[in-house]
């Protein structure tokens, strides 16, 4: 039976991607959002929308508002409800079709000891156990959690002193994240490749592979950078990988899109990780080298449709995921308002963003993905570069230069990246006075000496940028043309004309928003946010109370102390979280806590005060994951 009316019970990019896909194929959409949601742009990217309330785990109120709205099946994306066997069955009691594998198969591949049991059954090599950890195997082993995801509950051991307090810290994050606290110990595989198989099932007995993704290119076990076909692949391998992929699939007779993952070692030896019952985040790579809409093909199967034959590869696609984090402090998540939203071009741009989009806390970082296809790796690459090269984004700070510094590092050119690859983000060395005098001339009236609410009446500013003070002044030479200095003494001659700013006899086109006491900027040549300094700042407050305050924007999970607790150089105060990271505020100097200032559960600003303490030394605060 044709579907006519579906739900979607996600949000962000993958919600208003299943929307296309179904707009094309004349079924009718069903949105859901969270109260946080409300204003986001996934309501709109379906024919209807209903809030569910504060989560999209909420299983009964998203039924309720499938029941409701007369959608006769439910797409559950990525993350959420998307691999939850028990809501995968509350669909079927319900009567409403689940777009995705059976709950048995969910089940048996949720925890990852059993899905190496089976994958074990089937034939296909696994990663041998890292017990006993002290036997001719050895060190390295890698921590698991058998409910893992997401990377939580993984550690890296090197050596025996190592294995207990990452037993104990991998069991504790398990436990916090899934419920259940079970690990296992593999072997570490050192300079493996991540190798991941898409395949198929229908209800016709039939399970396909639609070849590879290469997903080496990881943080903190977390992909970034995805490619379809994998430079690490001949033929041969190829055909062996996608045979134990389709396997493990015959294996537990499964329905739908899934993605069996694997670790490739230098040695040329594969190894079953884990597999996932859902659709990925990185599937578009998989659509342009194939040609096949997978989201489609995921409802023509739910439909009953069989499966086509296994399609051949054509050509090259990457993809980058685009996050609003800040690699220059350790990756923590940036939270704020997009005030311009806007991606490059000629690539596949798959997200929800828009001017004006709020990132908040209770989400993951993901603004966006861009794919990039050409006939071969070297063109998809250049293309890649190019889109993010042009990609604006003003008011958070993203991964954006960071994704350049990968995908035009040696090592990924040359297709030998491993999944413990990873250069350290460095600063762009950059020329701050264009962005400055972007940021001064952008109004009409900016720089007129005369205009009487011209915050800039004063030919001089003060400002931050990168953690930079530095006075700025200019003085107009003539019409349009003005003469920029910085305190150091660097100099620039500025034109402004109707293409953008002359700049040292150089024109760009320059991009200003301002909020607040922030200035955004962003050129071709790169971005910027330029804060204003105020010129009379406050006299540093005398007194001997030193506070830990909030590196990042968040939620309060745990308070860790009490007042009157003394606490020592190192001791943990409060353990906070945002876009699914845990973040740990420590105290770096000896005291007595004075006073608690938030409470569980409440939602804080970067820079608030977390937790007082009478200090016996200079406040420091440090972080750690
Ligand atoms: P999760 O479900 O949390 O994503 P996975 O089991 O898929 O965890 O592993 C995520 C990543 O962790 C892999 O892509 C790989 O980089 C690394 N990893 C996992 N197991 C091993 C191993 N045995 N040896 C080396 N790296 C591993």
């Amino acid at each position: 039976m044709p579907l006519r009316k579906l739900l979607i019970a996600n949000r962000g990019e993958i919600a208003g991607r299943i929307a296309r896909t179904c707009r094309e194929m004349g079924i009718r959409t069903v949105a859901v959002y969270s109260d946080a949601d409300r204003n986001a742009s996934h309501p709109r990217a379906a024919d209807e929308a209903v809030v569910i309330g504060e989560s999209y785990l909420d299983i009964a109120r998203i039924i309720e508002a499938a029941k409701r709205s007369g959608a006769e099946a439910i797409h559950p994306g990525y993350g959420f409800l998307s691999e939850n066997a028990v809501f995968a069955e509350a669909c079927e009691h319900a009567g409403l079709i689940f777009i995705g594998p059976s709950a048995d198969a969910i089940r048996s591949m949720g925890s990852k000891t059993a899905a190496r049991d089976i994958a074990a059954s089937a034939g296909v090599p696994i990663v041998p156990v890292g017990l006993p950890y002290d036997g001719p195997a050895g060190f390295p082993v890698i921590v698991k959690a058998s409910a893992g995801g997401g990377g939580r509950g993984m550690r890296i051991v090197r050596s025996r002193g190592q294995l207990n307090a990452a037993l104990e810290s991998a069991r504790s994050e398990a436990e916090r994240a899934f419920g259940d606290g079970s690990l296992f110990i593999e072997k570490y595989i050192e300079g493996a490749r991540h190798i991941e198989f898409q395949i198929f099932g229908d209800r016709h007995g039939n399970v396909i592979h639609l070849l590879e993704r290469d997903c080496s290119i990881q943080r903190r076990h977390q992909k970034i950078v995805e490619e379809s076909p994998s430079p690490a692949l001949n033929d041969e391998l190829r055909t062996r990988m996608g045979e134990a992929a389709v396997a493990i699939g015959k294996a537990i007779g499964y329905t739908n899109a899934g993605t069996v993952e694997f670790l490739l070692a230098p040695s040329g030896e594969f190894y079953f990780i884990e597999m996932n019952t859902r659709i990925q985040v990185e599937h578009p790579v998989t659509e342009l080298i194939t040609g096949i809409d997978l989201v489609r093909l995921q409802i023509e199967v739910a439909e009953g449709k069989p499966l086509p034959r296994s399609p051949r590869a054509i050509g090259h696609a990457i993809e980058a995921r685009l996050n609003a984090e800040d690699p220059l402090n350790d990756f923590l998540p940036s939270v704020g308002t997009i005030h311009v939203w806007r991606p490059g071009e000629q690539v596949r741009v798959d997200t929800a963003m828009e001017d004006g989009a709020e990132i908040g806390i209770h989400y993951d970082s993901l603004l966006a993905k861009l794919i990039a296809f050409g006939r071969d790796r070297e063109t998809a690459l250049r293309q890649l570069v190019h889109a993010l090269e042009s990609t604006a984004v003003l008011g958070v700070k993203t991964n954006r230069e960071y994704l350049l510094q990968i995908l035009e590092s040696e090592d990924f050119h040359a297709g030998r990246a491993d999944t413990a690859f990873l250069p350290t983000p460095f600063q762009v060395k950059r020329d701050y006075l264009p962005y400055v005098a972007a940021g001064v001339l952008h109004r009409r009236d900016g720089a007129l000496a005369d205009y009487r609410n011209n915050p800039f009446r004063d030919p001089s500013m003060k400002v931050e940028i990168d953690g930079v003070a530095m006075t700025v002044s200019w003085k107009r030479l003539r019409d349009d043309e003005y003469e920029f200095k910085t305190g150091a003494g660097a100099i620039a001659r500025v034109v402004r004309t109707h293409n953008g700013l002359e700049i040292d006899s150089v024109l760009r086109r320059y991009e200003v928003k301002e909020a607040g006491d922030e200035i955004f900027v962003w050129s071709p040549a790169g971005s910027c946010a330029i804060r204003r300094l105020s010129r009379h700042p406050r006299s540093e407050q005398a007194g001997r109370h030193e506070a830990a305050n909030s590196p990042m924007p968040g939620q309060v999970l745990r308070i860790l102390v009490v007042v009157g607790q003394s606490v020592n150089k190192g001791d943990s105060l409060v353990v906070l979280e945002a876009m699914k990271m845990e973040q740990t505020i420590r105290t770096s100097i000896n005291g007595v806590v004075n006073a608690i200032l938030v409470q569980q559960g409440q939602v804080v600003a970067p820079g608030q005060k977390l937790v007082e303490i009478g200090a016996l030394e200079t406040n420091l605060t440090e972080t750690d994951q």
